[in-house]
């Protein structure tokens, strides 16, 4: 891939699921998709900044959106993509028709195993993984390692086995039931966090090598996600090389207001100089564009 910048882009909040964890208001969740811009409108309005974006488009669940296809269809054409969905929409299918699958860099296929068991099972998410994977679409298979289904997370990793399928935890972050995750995480869980990521990454050694570059939603790190932590101070491309697009098509500097124009209604300047860390965003993006402070000569393998 070669792109000039990356979008964490959040197209709009509606879904079909309700996981207990989501940290979507479910008002949110069970808002309508708002009609904005149509596909052609957002093609142009990318061509219009004259970068070449790798899209990580996001939500809610993207596959609702009434013109997903077709968005994704036309900006494959000139940009490159990567997608965070549950599978459960049918338009998921007509996706793997109609996108081009050397233009997505992942997809990453959240399991979201105790809301889709009570929605009719695992069959139809198995079916389409392997749909994509025939088609040529690298698929990252994640599920959230909610503290309520870890008991039950091996035994789910064994089933997904018998299926072809490899099972990547993702650890919980922010607000749930009360706690702050991933500080909540008890000893055992965190150890068990870190198996299973160990696991993951051992039986599917091809798919780090298929994907070139690390998925920007690198679950291949994911204990990493145990910690917390604080990237103020630090240099960071946010800004020149990373944005956020939110559900009114702004880009906007990571976690910040600082909004650069829309992609919509015009124009977007984008700035050239990286500025230090003064916000806060999703640690995956601020690992991946943020420059970690040196380890003083003296600490290298003093060991923790
Ligand atoms: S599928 Fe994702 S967006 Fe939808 S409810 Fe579950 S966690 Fe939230
Ligand atoms: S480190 Fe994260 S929060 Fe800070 S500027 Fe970079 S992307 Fe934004």
């Amino acid at each position: 891939m070669r792109y000039d910048i990356e979008a964490d882009w959040l197209w709009q909040f509606a879904c079909n699921y309700r996981c207990g964890y989501c940290f979507i208001d479910p008002q949110a969740l069970g808002s309508k998709v708002p009609p904005l811009g149509t596909p052609a409108e957002w093609q142009d309005g990318f061509r219009r900044t004259g970068r070449t974006w790798l899209l990580h488009i996001t939500g809610g669940e993207p596959t609702v959106h009434p013109d997903f296809v077709e968005i994704c269809r036309l900006l494959a054409q000139d940009h490159y993509l990567s997608l965070n969905s549950n599978l459960s929409h049918r338009s998921i299918e007509a996706f793997a028709e109609a996108v081009d699958p050397a233009r997505v860099h992942f997809i990453n296929a959240a399991l979201h195993h105790d809301e889709r068991q009570a929605r009719g099972g695992l069959d139809a998410f198995v079916e389409r993984v392997r749909l994509l994977k025939a088609r040529g679409f690298p698929v990252l298979v994640t599920q959230v390692a909610d503290t309520a289904l870890l008991p039950r997370f091996d035994d789910l990793v064994q089933r997904m086995a018998a299926e072809g399928l490899v099972v990547f935890p993702k650890a919980l972050r922010g607000s749930h039931q009360g706690r702050i995750y991933p500080q909540a995480y008890t000893d055992a869980e965190r150890q068990q966090i870190r198996r299973l990521a160990r696991a993951a990454r051992e039986a599917a050694p091809e798919l780090a090598h298929h994907l070139g570059e690390a998925p920007s939603i690198n679950v291949f790190e994911e204990e990493r996600r145990l910690e917390v932590v604080d990237y103020s101070g630090r240099r960071c491309g946010a800004g020149p090389r990373f944005v956020q697009i939110n559900a009114q098509a702004q880009v906007l500097r990571c976690g910040s207001p600082v909004s650069f124009g829309n992609l919509l209604r015009g124009p977007v300047t984008l700035p050239k100089d990286e500025r230090r860390c003064r916000t806060s965003y999703c640690p995956y993006f601020c690992d991946k564009y943020s420059v970690a402070p040196a380890v003083p000569a003296g600490r290298v393998g003093a060991g923790a």
